[in-house]
């Protein structure tokens, strides 16, 4: 990805809240249809209040593919705004208000050890395999699928994708992360003996011909720091003091937390599940602190509660600020086209193919 950094200076660090809003309003309607904001659940609330969509990684792929605005500015991860850049028209233009927020996920994987973890697992069982890469994962993999027939696919779409992988051949190679797909195969009743996790680090994974042979999945072993601050124990702690406490958690979280929890899903499906639950009702939530707290602050008479005693927050996702965001907005109206996310032209028709499968999937 071909990236512009630029950040703002420290007279935008003094500016008061009060300033901060102003000027991002005032910014905002000077840009008027031409700017489009898209934030994903995880932003703080003080940017989030400012995006003209609020979604999870599909939901705002889709709201980017759908708007005609000249500027998308993303208030989320890099592999967010790769998306969105590779499927919105030429003429459209993606901008992210600190373009150094990455994810430590993505970053787990890379397309030198993919291709060669894909080359060995066919030395041993040359039989079809299909490439799933998470949303989130860099644009390279995107491609990687794309061009070897397979798939992207999000928390909200994996069994979906997962289905159609498995209907289109015998086995499936899913990265970056390991949880989303160990999880989604066990729900739809892979055995865990075809299941298998590559080490990179072991010949062939760590796994015998015969294993390789016999399996159906094969994890990169991938995943995210935030779900994985989640326990079993916690949960058990959680269920001895209130009886009534149904636990609900994101398909990240380890394979022991998701068997414990009474739902699992992604951030739209745990926020449709406490929006439609009655009053008086109690909630332990696995995934990450600004979206709890929104769902806290929005459900008062619900009991909201994290898994963990502490809130577990992405570090990536929390480097947006409303100072970011008003740096580049302001410059945006300018006519300073800085921090722009450009995805490389070698990655960019592959990677669409897979993101097209997916999003026909819906
Ligand atoms: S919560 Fe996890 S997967 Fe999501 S952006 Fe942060 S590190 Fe990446």
């Amino acid at each position: 990805m071909d990236i512009n950094v630029t950040f703002p200076s420290e007279e935008y660090f003094r500016l008061t809240d009060k300033e901060v809003n102003e000027r991002i309003l005032v910014a905002k309607s000077a840009l008027g249809d031409s700017l489009f904001i898209l934030g994903h659940h995880y932003q703080r609330d003080e940017v989030i209040r400012y995006a003209d969509a609020v979604g999870d990684s599909l939901g705002l792929s889709k709201k980017a593919a759908q708007t005609s605005a000249k500027f998308i500015v993303f208030c989320g991860v890099h592999f967010m705004a790769e998306t969105a850049d590779i499927i919105t028209a030429p003429d459209q233009v993606v901008f992210m208000p600190d373009v150094t927020a990455g994810c430590s996920l993505a970053d787990m994987a890379n397309i030198d050890q993919v291709e060669k973890t894909w080359q060995k697992m066919h030395y041993f069982s040359p039989e079809k395999t299909i490439p799933i890469t998470y949303i989130n994962s860099n644009v390279a993999l995107k491609a990687f699928c794309g061009k070897n027939d397979g798939i992207v696919c999000t928390s909200s779409n994996a069994q979906k994708a997962l289905e159609w992988a498995w209907s289109n051949g015998k086995r499936i190679f899913f990265f970056p992360d390991q949880f989303l797909g160990l999880n989604m195969a066990y729900r739809m009743g892979v055995p865990l003996e075809q299941i298998l996790v590559w080490d990179q680090n072991k010949p062939f994974g760590g796994h015998s011909k015969q294993a390789i042979e016999k399996s159906r999945l094969i994890l990169w072993n991938g995943s995210c720091c935030v779900h994985q601050e989640f326990s079993k124990e916690q949960i058990d702690l959680l269920r001895q003091g209130d009886p009534a406490i149904q636990i609900i958690s994101h398909p990240e979280c380890n394979f022991e937390v998701v068997q414990s929890s009474d739902f699992v899903g992604s951030t739209e499906f745990i926020i449709r599940k406490i929006s439609d639950s009655p009053d008086g009702t109690h909630w332990g939530i696995g995934t990450e602190k600004n979206l709890v707290n929104r769902l806290k602050n929005r459900f008062p008479n619900k009991k909201i509660v994290f898994l963990q005693n502490y809130e577990p927050f992405c570090v990536s996702m929390s480097q947006t600020t409303s100072v970011h965001l008003l740096f580049i907005l302001e410059n945006l109206a300018k006519g300073n086209l800085i921090n722009q996310v450009l995805v490389e032209s070698e990655y960019r028709e592959n990677a669409l193919t897979a993101l097209n499968r997916m999003l026909e999937l819906a």
